[in-house]
C-alpha cells in the first residue's frame, strides 16, 4: 500500500547566524565556529526527531515495494513526488534510467556539495515476518537501500526548511542499479555520470552512506583512503580439441588446461604482487564436458578480480593475459578473456575525511565514531568519487538486543529504524558543515 506522506514543511525557527568575525575570515577550509554549529545542529536534531514516524513510514513503504536494478520505476516516482511535495522545483528525472537529481539552492553564495543514495533491491526472498514485509515476491531490500533513500529524502526536507541560510547548493542524487544492471544493460552510477548527474552544477565534493548491520545502531564508521575494492568480472574460455576419452593423443583436453590455468592465475596474487597489495582473484564458476568418455574441447569460467589500488587493478589484465597465453600455448590450446561490469576502488579522500570527522563526532559522540578497515566488497559510489572527491561512510543499523544481526544480501536482513533519524542528523550536518567550511573560500575566489 502506498503510504503517501503528507507535506509538513518544518516550521523550525531557523536562526543560524554567523558571527561577523567568521564572515570575514579567509581560512580555507575554515573550521565551523562552535556557536554556529551548535545552533544549527539543534535545529537539525529537532527537525529530524520530529519526522521520525514519517521516516519509518517512508522506509517501510520502500521496503514493501522493492524493485530490482534498472526497474526502480515506482521508487523513482515516489522520490520525485516527495521532493516536489517538499518544495523542490529543480528535480530532474530519468537520469541514467530511473535516476533522480534535485538541486537545493541556498540563500547565500557558496559552493556545491552532493549527496547520493541508491534505490535498488535484490532478487532475494524475504523471510522476516514483519508488518512491512516485501510485497514483491522474490525481491527484497536486503542491502538497506530503502534506508539510504529514506535518509536522503529526510535530509532534503531538513535542508529545504533551512535553505535561506545555506551558503551554497546541495545536489541530491538518487541512483538506480547500484547492485549492477542486468546483463546487456547500462546503468548505475557510471551511467548517471555519463548522463550529466555531476554537471550543472558540478559539486566540489560528494558524500554517501551505507548501512552496516554488523555495527550497532547509533554508531558510524569511516575509512580514510581506499574503503571498498574495485571489482572486475571476467569470463574465460579455454579452447582445446575434443576427442574420444580413450585417446588423449588426439585431443587437447580443455579441462586439464583449465585446471592449470586456475592454478597459475592464483600465483599472480602470491608471486607477482607485494604482500601489502590487497588483491583477490576468484574463479567462481567452471563448466565443461558432456560425458565420462569424451575429452572436452571447451571450458568456460567466470570470476572476479578485486583490488584496493587502481594501479594494481590496471596491471592485472595484462598479467592474466601473460599467464593464460603461456599456459594455453604450452598445451596447444587457446583462450578468450573478457572483462565486464567494472567498478572502481571506492576511495575516500583523506583530507575530506579528516575535515568531516569533527562533524560526525559532534553528532554521534566520540565513542560512537569508529575507524573501520577497508573491505574487498565493492560499491559504485566509487564512480562519482572518481570525478569529484568523495566520502562514503557507514551507518550502524544492527541491534543485538533486538536480534537485528543478519548481514546484507541475506533473506533475514533488517535494519533498526532508529538509524533513520541518526542518518538524517549525520548527513544534514555533514553537508551543511561542508558548505560552511568552504563558503568563504568559494566566494573570495570568484
Ligand atoms: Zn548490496
Ligand atoms: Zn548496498
Amino acid at each position: 500500500m502506498l503510504q503517501r506522506l503528507c507535506v509538513i514543511l518544518l516550521s523550525v525557527a531557523v536562526c543560524f547566524s554567523m558571527p561577523a568575525s567568521a564572515q570575514t575570515k579567509k581560512a580555507s577550509p575554515k573550521s565551523v565556529s562552535d556557536s554556529v554549529s551548535t545552533s544549527r545542529e539543534k535545529q537539525i536534531a529537532a527537525a529530524a526527531d520530529a519526522m521520525r514516524d514519517r521516516l519509518v513510514a517512508q522506509r517501510r513503504d520502500f521496503h514493501m515495494h522493492p524493485e530490482l536494478s534498472n526497474r526502480e520505476q515506482r521508487t523513482s516516482r515516489v522520490v520525485a513526488e516527495r521532493l516536489k511535495a517538499i518544495g523542490f522545483t529543480d528535480v530532474r528525472t530519468g537520469v541514467g534510467k530511473y535516476g533522480v537529481v534535485a538541486v537545493l539552492k541556498g540563500g547565500k553564495p557558496g559552493p556545491v556539495v552532493a549527496v547520493r543514495a541508491d534505490m535498488d533491491a535484490l532478487p532475494i526472498t524475504e523471510v522476516n515476518d514483519v508488518p512491512y514485509k516485501s510485497q514483491n515476491p522474490g525481491v527484497k531490500h536486503a542491502c538497506g537501500h530503502d534506508v539510504h533513500t529514506t535518509v536522503e529524502l529526510g535530509v532534503a526536507e531538513v535542508l529545504f526548511a533551512m535553505r535561506e541560510h545555506i551558503p551554497g547548493s546541495v545536489k541530491f542524487i538518487f541512483q538506480p542499479a547500484e547492485e549492477g544492471p542486468p546483463e546487456g544493460e547500462e546503468g548505475g552510477a557510471r551511467l548517471m555520470v555519463k548522463e550529466g548527474a555531476l554537471e550543472n552544477p558540478r559539486p566540489q565534493a560528494i558524500f554517501g552512506l551505507h548501512v552496516n548491520p554488523l555495527v550497532e545502531v547509533g554508531k558510524l564508521t569511516y575509512t580514510p583512503g581506499p574503503m571498498m575494492a574495485s571489482s572486475d568480472t571476467f569470463s574465460l574460455a579455454i579452447h582445446g580439441k575434443q576427442a574420444h576419452g580413450a585417446h588423449p593423443e588426439l585431443a587437447v583436453d580443455a579441462i586439464v588446461v583449465a585446471a592449470q590455468a586456475i592454478e597459475a592465475l592464483q600465483t599472480i596474487r602470491s608471486r607477482r604482487f607485494a604482500g601489502t597489495d590487497a588483491f583477490v582473484l576468484t574463479v567462481g564458476t567452471i563448466a565443461g564436458g558432456t560425458r565420462n568418455n569424451i575429452i572436452t574441447g571447451e571450458v568456460m569460467m567466470e570470476g572476479t578480480v578485486r583490488t584496493l589500488n587502481e594501479d594494481v587493478r590496471k596491471r592485472v589484465p595484462g598479467i592474466m593475459n601473460e599467464v593464460l597465453k603461456g599456459v594455453t600455448e604450452a598445451n596447444g590450446a587457446s583462450y578468450d578473456l573478457k572483462f565486464r561490469n567494472p567498478y572502481s576502488v571506492t576511495f575516500n579522500q583523506p583530507k575530506l575525511v579528516e575535515e568531516t570527522l569533527p562533524t560526525m563526532r559532534r553528532v554521534v559522540g566520540d565513542e560512537n565514531l569508529l575507524p573501520a578497515p577497508p573491505e574487498m566488497g565493492s560499491e559504485d559510489f566509487s564512480e562519482f568519487a572518481q570525478v569529484v572527491p568523495g566520502f562514503y561512510y557507514r551507518l550502524g543499523v544492527g541491534n543485538k538486543a533486538k536480534g537485528i544481526t543478519a548481514g546484507v544480501h541475506t533473506p533475514d536482513f533488517d535494519a533498526d529504524e532508529d538509524s533513520l533519524v541518526i542518518g538524517v542528523k549525520a548527513m544534514s550536518n555533514v553537508l551543511l558543515d561542508y558548505l560552511e567550511r568552504h563558503a568563504t573560500q568559494t566566494t573570495t575566489s570568484k
